[in-house]
């Protein structure tokens, strides 16, 4: 028997996070992280020193690749070059090792772990049916966890190949089919996207078969505070607000 915590994209956002790890409390025995743990927020060593702390399985996201040198700033837009800058000069050398050490792709429980996509694993995108269906072609696995988009959503295909999806909101409960083929996305943490500020992670019990969605909220001011005090670009406390 297993539940395993999910939650991915951080951001570097220790309210959040923390808001996460409060409600989950008690109920998983495993954590797994699907990458960006950093970059954009205002907190990167609290969090990725929590992370080490806890030991969770822990995959690389494009900004933790961006952060030590192994993805171009030059993919991000211009407006987040800078960010991402003050992130490298913020990340200690013991932090900046770890982030470096992680694997791209994680297995558990016979569910692939991504943060992007099966195809490109650190920087592809799913963000609507057209890619989620091509994604399918490449499943191998009947679970396939990912990130990077910052929104909640389930992309599944049955076994008669129809696809379908569904936007999960706080405590929808998604019932594992044997012969369906999923893409679940648990949200963010740290930045949620879904235009809703709370944040984002789920719970798989492998032995019931159940994912459960959650959306937590946290005191945002406090991280909005934070990025001001940072000096970091205005748009990302406001927009912590909106969940956009
Ligand atoms: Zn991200």
């Amino acid at each position: 028997m297993s539940r395993l915590l999910i939650l991915s994209d951080l951001h570097a956002n220790e309210e959040a996070f923390q808001a996460v790890l409060d409600f989950a409390e008690g109920r998983y025995d495993e954590m797994v992280v699907l990458g960006d743990l950093v970059d954009y927020g205002p907190s990167p060593n609290q969090v990725v020193n929590e992370i080490r702390r806890l030991g969770p399985a822990c995959i690389k996201g494009n900004h933790d690749a961006a952060i030590v040198g192994e993805y171009s700033l030059e993919n991000f837009r211009s407006e987040w070059q800078p960010v991402a800058r003050w992130t490298m000069s913020q990340i200690t050398e013991s932090n900046r090792q770890f982030l470096k050490s992680l694997p791209l792709t994680l297995q558990k429980e016979g569910a692939l772990f991504v943060h992007a996509n099966l195809s490109d694993p650190l920087c592809g995108y799913i963000l609507n049916d057209a890619a989620a269906a091509e994604q399918f072609h490449l499943a191998r696995h009947p679970l396939n966890f990912f990130g990077h988009t910052h929104i909640t959503i389930v992309y599944e295909r049955t076994a008669t190949g129809k696809l379908r999806h569904f936007v999960p909101d706080h405590l929808s409960e998604l019932n594992i089919q044997s012969r369906s083929t999923y893409l679940i996305n648990p949200g963010s943490v740290g930045q949620p996207r879904n235009d809703d500020p709370r944040a984002c992670a789920c719970l798989w019990d492998t032995e019931r078969q159940t994912v459960t969605f959650f959306r937590v909220p946290y005191p945002f001011e406090i991280t909005q505070k934070k990025i001001q005090a940072a000096g970091l670009p205005e748009v990302l406390a406001r927009r912590l607000a909106f969940g956009r």
